[in-house]
């Protein structure tokens, strides 16, 4: 048996792939590796392993299954769930460095990339060349494309173009043990064999670890129109909401937020929010620019009759920009604002929304935790923040804390919804699976992750909860 100690696991990877590839305890840069963007942790790893290739990751995988230690996959770290933490120490592998654009094809639209580009990058390389990425998760300036497939992220977009497994069409995996698998195809349509390729995206990393992905273009909408609306409180917007999905009208993307989130951008922002907007509704329109223009019209027309005090078009791509830095600004805002922010992120059916809103707004009311909702209002997926600015593991905060997202879960659930829309369960949720899934389907997720990992060194604790202890009578 090698060496458990953590200098010693560091050793043995920079006598393979040299010291500039491995960062130990002893470099302040570990600690970088030992967060990410929630509030879990910090669990400082043995060692990062920074690998530049399949064969690298594929070596680590081996020599972890071989020597039996934990190694836990990480892109660019922004995850909020505790997902890339190394809660039982051992090695965080990197795919950092992993940041080739190894084709963007027009003809089959199709871009092949590795997992640690950067998903503005990818974003851009496909507009440059004419064609489009819809998935945007509001963290695309800095999250990776493999975290992104680990993650099934979301975005704004998804309302009208779907989230990141939608654009998934194959993929280079390395498992545990060194293989190195490919799985899916690089055609739209196929339909051979089990969905693989589903499989592995959402695992956030437990499964297997992505090394290169292919994935589907569009081509690139030909206009596009932004629209920011405020109202009076938040059950206006949501009331505004329905009645624009009741018009069969399909915004691109279709984003809330509610006083609280507002206040903290209010003075940070381009955009003047009106006095009196207490709710704002961003939505942004595509298409044809014949059509697009007075669809806009009817969009800023409806909010109108339904409450907004202001409706403001954007009129070039600049002004575009200010009206998406408001809404974006909303989430570092908040975690600049206070010493903890604790970000879920539930998603009930559409036409719950706005029976959401209100469970949250008597939440919020009955607790004495500040809370601030924003998010996709078109896929029912909110991001409640509490904000915290005590000492979260007093514990009396820690239960408040707990009973507070205990019960919103609970809510969400009751409505049909679901714990995580897009930032997955990692470490931060794991222990709330019970409250959607039944034992049965939790079993058979185990048995799931035991096929790709019989002995869990891959991400270890992640997704599912702990296993029951068996007790002795
Ligand atoms: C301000 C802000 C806004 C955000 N907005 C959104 C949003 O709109 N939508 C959304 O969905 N998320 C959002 N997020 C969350 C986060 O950016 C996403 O979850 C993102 O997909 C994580 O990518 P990453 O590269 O940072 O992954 P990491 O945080 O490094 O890892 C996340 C998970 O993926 C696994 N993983 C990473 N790379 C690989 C790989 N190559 N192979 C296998 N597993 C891997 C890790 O083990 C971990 O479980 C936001 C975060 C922030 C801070």
């Amino acid at each position: 048996m090698a060496d458990p100690s953590p200098a010693s696991i560091a050793h043995r990877l920079e006598r393979e792939f040299g010291a500039d590839r491995v960062v130990h305890a002893s470099d302040d840069r570990l600690a970088n590796y030992a967060r990410d963007e929630g509030y879990e942790g910090p669990y400082p790893p043995a060692c990062a392993v920074l690998c530049e290739s399949a064969e690298e990751v594929a070596a680590v995988l081996a020599r972890a299954e071989r020597e039996r230690v934990p190694v836990t996959p990480r892109g660019a770290g922004s995850g909020m769930t505790g997902g890339c933490l190394p809660i039982h120490g051992g090695i965080v592998l990197s795919t950092e460095r992993m940041q080739s654009v190894r084709e963007i094809d027009e003809g089959d639209l199709v871009a092949v990339v590795e997992p640690g580009v950067i998903t503005g990058e990818v974003q851009r390389r496909a507009e440059a060349a004419g064609m489009f990425y819809p998935p945007d998760p509001a963290s695309l300036a800095f999250c990776s494309i493999g975290g992104n497939a680990a993650t099934n992220a979301g975005g704004p977009r998804a309302f009208k173009y779907g989230v990141t497994r939608d654009y998934v069409l194959g993929l280079e995996v390395a498992l545990v043990g060194g293989e190195v698998l490919r799985v899916g195809r690089r055609t739209t349509k196929g339909v051979t064999g089990y969905d693989l390729v589903g499989g592995f995206v959402g695992a956030e990393g437990t499964f297997g670890v992505i090394t290169e992905l292919t994935l589907r273009l569009l081509p690139n909408p030909p206009a596009v129109s932004t629209l920011l609306c405020a109202f009076p409180d938040m059950d206006t917007a949501a009331g505004a909401i329905t009645a624009l999905m009741g018009d069969g009208v399909r915004p691109r993307a279709l984003e809330i937020a509610d006083r609280s989130a507002i206040d903290h951008v209010r003075h940070r922002t381009r955009y003047a929010f009106p006095t009196g907007a207490m709710a704002i509704a961003l939505i942004e329109l595509d298409g044809d620019p014949e059509g697009l223009e007075a669809t806009s019209i009817r969009v800023g027309e409806r909010c109108e009759d339904a409450g907004a005090i202001d409706v403001r078009v954007a009129q070039s791509s600049s002004e575009r920009r200010s009206l998406w830095d408001a809404r974006r600004a909303i989430s570092p805002a908040l975690k600049e604002a206070h010493r903890h922010k604790i970000s879920e992120d539930i998603c009930v059916p559409r036409s719950a929304l706005p029976e959401m809103l209100r469970r949250i707004g008597q939440l919020a009311a009955g607790t004495d935790i500040e809370t601030a909702t924003f998010g996709h209002a078109g896929d029912g997926n909110l991001h409640v923040n509490l904000l915290i600015d005590q000492d979260r593991h007093e514990p009396r905060v820690a239960d408040r804390i707990h009973q507070t997202v205990t019960r919103l879960f609970e809510e969400t659930v009751a409505l049909g919804g679901t714990l995580s829309g897009e930032h997955g369960i990692g470490l931060a949720k794991r222990d709330f699976m019970h409250l959607e899934q039944s034992p049965r389907v939790l079993a058979w997720q185990r048995r799931w992750k035991q096929m790709w990992d019989p002995n869990e060194i891959l991400n270890p604790g992640k997704v599912l909860p702990p296993r029951p202890r068996v007790c002795a009578e």
